[in-house]
């Protein structure tokens, strides 16, 4: 078990109308972690306190030490909404890192990641440690957002692609998970069906991931190819 480190909020910055990052500084050691994973935020609230919330970091590990999380504001959720109050120097307790949602060590396919609202998140850190280097492997990304002006990362994803000939990003907008899902897989069926394996990762609530994976498994893949993360 990871020891329970405290941490301090050193900004606060909201993304899109209803997604915040907070960049926090663990306090006397730095958190080393890979690209992908997350921390268990330790917060103040409930009757059985802490309330244990996972987030994942956004940016890979930095020599400054700090860690960038972003979440969206879950209607009545009382994580989030803790979160969405904080501002720079307030306190925080957290543990990890955590989680196995990470690239393979060999990518000798191409990784389609789909992700939908935050569920980009670890995905976005994975990319940026991917293409953080000239030579970078080949990657798909299809993400899904819950409204146009909620498209999390769209410009940096959009002149990454410009910028990187190995990359492709599919944005998608999608009110519901059922039809972020529909819309999903139809965008998927000329990628995948009759054509060369990729690795898939794929993250974002059950709803949204569950039938994702389903999808691969009957078009063909193995159930343990499909790497997957559940924020629920
Ligand atoms: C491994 C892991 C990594 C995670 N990383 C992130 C992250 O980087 N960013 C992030 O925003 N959340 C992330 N989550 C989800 C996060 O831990 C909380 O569950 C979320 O913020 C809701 O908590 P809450 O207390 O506000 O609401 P709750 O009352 O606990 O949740 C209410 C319902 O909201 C749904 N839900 C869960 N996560 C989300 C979400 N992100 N958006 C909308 N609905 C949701 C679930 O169906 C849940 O039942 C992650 C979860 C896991 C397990």
């Amino acid at each position: 078990m990871e020891p329970t480190r405290s941490a301090t909020v050193l900004s606060a910055t909201d993304l899109t109308p209803n997604v915040r990052q907070l960049i926090i500084l663990p306090k006397f050691e730095k958190l080393a972690f890979l690209p992908g994973q997350w921390v268990s935020l330790k917060l103040p609230l409930g009757l059985k306190q802490p309330l244990n919330r996972a987030y994942s970091m956004a940016t890979p590990a930095s020599p400054s030490g700090e860690l960038t999380l972003v979440f969206d504001r879950v209607p009545r959720g009382m994580g989030s909404g803790y979160l969405y109050q904080l501002k720079a120097g307030d306190p925080l307790l957290l543990s990890g890192p955590y989680g196995n949602f990470v690239l393979p060590r060999l990518l000798d396919r191409e990784v389609l990641f789909v992700a939908r609202h935050t569920g980009l998140v670890p995905i976005r850190c994975m990319l940026k440690a991917l293409y953080a280097t000239r030579e970078a492997s080949r990657a798909l990304l299809i993400a899904v957002g819950p409204a146009e002006n909620e498209l999390l990362y769209h410009h940096e994803l959009l002149s990454l692609a410009m910028t990187r000939s190995s990359f492709r990003y599919l944005p998608l907008v999608a009110s519901t998970e059922e039809s972020a899902v529909e819309f999903t897989i139809s965008m998927l069926r000329p990628l995948v069906e009759g054509m060369p394996k990729f690795i898939p990762m794929l993250c974002g609530t059950k709803q949204f991931v569950r039938p994702l994976r389903n999808y691969f498994v009957e078009a063909g893949y193995d159930r343990k190819e499909v790497k997957t993360e559940m924020y629920d």
